[in-house]
């Protein structure tokens, strides 16, 4: 007899970026050359006035728990900021502060997860929401997200899938890992059809809510009085304001699952740690040009990307609206997807990751993080090209 965990853990799944990171970084210490184009996080530090925000705390004693929900000030500031970009009047006492926008999809689908449920999520989506579906028991109802679509979200396919037993939908806009945005109008339509099933509760990330091209609108299903009361509106700093690292995420609760989600706070990590809240009001109450200015950034980089990709053999990338992901088809090539990308980051140092660590629809695709230089970026995409045309698919 040896010790084990209990069964719903080998239900559990993984994030494959972090094992790639992984790979990269040992590659990069043997010596190897790596453009890592895997992981998906802001390549900019975090602005400077939010790193003082944060060292000025701790500098001023701000080392001990604060409440679980967060601290006032900055419940005030993201109920300030929710007001300011989607016109939604919310509540702090609807909002709670977590370590990483993670955190409010954890503690979402253990709400409604069990057996017997049926929950939706995007696929190819990001991974957790699977792997923590399975986990509760749950029956994972995919939603295909097409690239004929330019991988936006269909309401009308969403709608088929729903049956009595259906409890929680995830939305994703702008999405991970295709960059596909939700049209107003199919928001719309979605908000419609969930008319007459109030007892199905929606889960919104919008962690990449900011980071939108060409004028594209984000639109949040909290911005719809029809459906407002059942909307966990997931979001946070690491995106927006490159703060990955510091662990910062919030959520915004229906009141009637405000007491579950303040109690699995309690019951896991009592709270985000101090300096990190006060840098999280820096953040939001201050100066917002860095988020601009990172996002015209990412922009210029998503162009060269995409016209980069759409002349290599065998690939072609729909254009994407939002996030700082390229999801590029690469059937042309011959390749399956992992291998290719294994094959890519062990011979030329370029790391992406394959569509299907991103659900049963990412077979063909690969997933491109461009929140890298556009140096890397065209030299990442010169090595693509001469391993296309060197090595035949295996
Ligand atoms: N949601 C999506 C779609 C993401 O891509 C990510 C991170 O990659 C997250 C949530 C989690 O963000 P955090 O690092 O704040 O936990």
């Amino acid at each position: 007899m040896t010790i084990h965990p209990v069964a719903a853990f080998d239900r559990i799944g993984e994030e494959n970026a972090f094992a790639v990171l992984a790979r990269a970084t040992q590659l990069q210490h043997a010596g190897k050359d790596i453009i890592n184009l895997g992981i998906g996080q802001p390549d900019f530090p975090t602005p400077a006035h939010i790193v003082e925000a944060g060292i000025k705390a701790l500098r001023d004693g701000q080392h001990g728990y604060t409440p679980a929900t967060g601290i006032l000030p900055l419940r005030e500031a993201i109920a300030a900021d929710v007001l300011r970009r989607l016109s939604v009047e919310v509540s702090p006492e609807q909002i709670v502060v977590v370590p990483g926008g993670k955190v409010t999809m954890y503690m979402a689908i253990l709400m409604f997860g069990e057996p017997g449920a049926e929950i939706l999520y995007p696929d190819p989506g990001f991974p957790i929401y699977r792997s923590m579906i399975e986990y509760t028991g749950a029956t994972p109802i995919p939603v295909p997200m097409r690239e004929a679509n330019g991988f936006g979200f269909s309401a009308e396919e969403a709608l088929s899938l729903l049956t009595p037993r259906t409890k929680l939908i995830i939305l994703n806009s702008p999405a991970n890992p295709t960059g596909g945005v939700t049209p107003r109008a199919e928001l719309e339509k979605l908000v419609k059809g969930l008319a007459d099933r109030p007892d199905i509760a929606i889960l919104s990330d919008e962690i990449y809510g900011q980071m939108t091209y060409d004028g594209e609108a984000h639109a949040s299903p909290l911005s719809y009085p029809e459906v407002a009361d059942r909307v966990i509106l997931l979001d946070g700093a690491s995106k927006t304001y490159a703060m990955t690292g510091w662990r910062l995420g919030w959520a915004i609760w229906p009141k009637p699952l405000m007491a579950a989600a303040r109690k699995l706070a309690v019951n896991s990590f009592s709270c985000v740690n101090a300096p990190t809240q006060f840098a999280g009001i820096a953040a939001l109450n201050g100066p917002q040009a860095c988020v601009s200015d990172m996002v015209a950034a990412f922009d210029r980089r998503r162009k060269l990307v995409v016209s980069g990709l759409n002349t290599l053999p065998g690939v072609s990338a729909v254009t994407p609206k939002g996030a700082f992901y390229a999801f590029p088809n690469i059937r042309g090539t011959g390749w399956k997807a992992k291998p290719l990308a294994s094959a890519l980051l062990e011979d030329t140092g370029v790391a992406t990751l394959g569509g299907p660590d991103f659900g049963v629809h990412g077979e063909g695709y690969l997933r491109l993080s461009y929140a890298n230089s556009e140096e890397n970026i065209a030299r990442a995409l010169e090595r693509v090209a001469e391993f296309l045309t060197r090595v035949r698919p295996q």
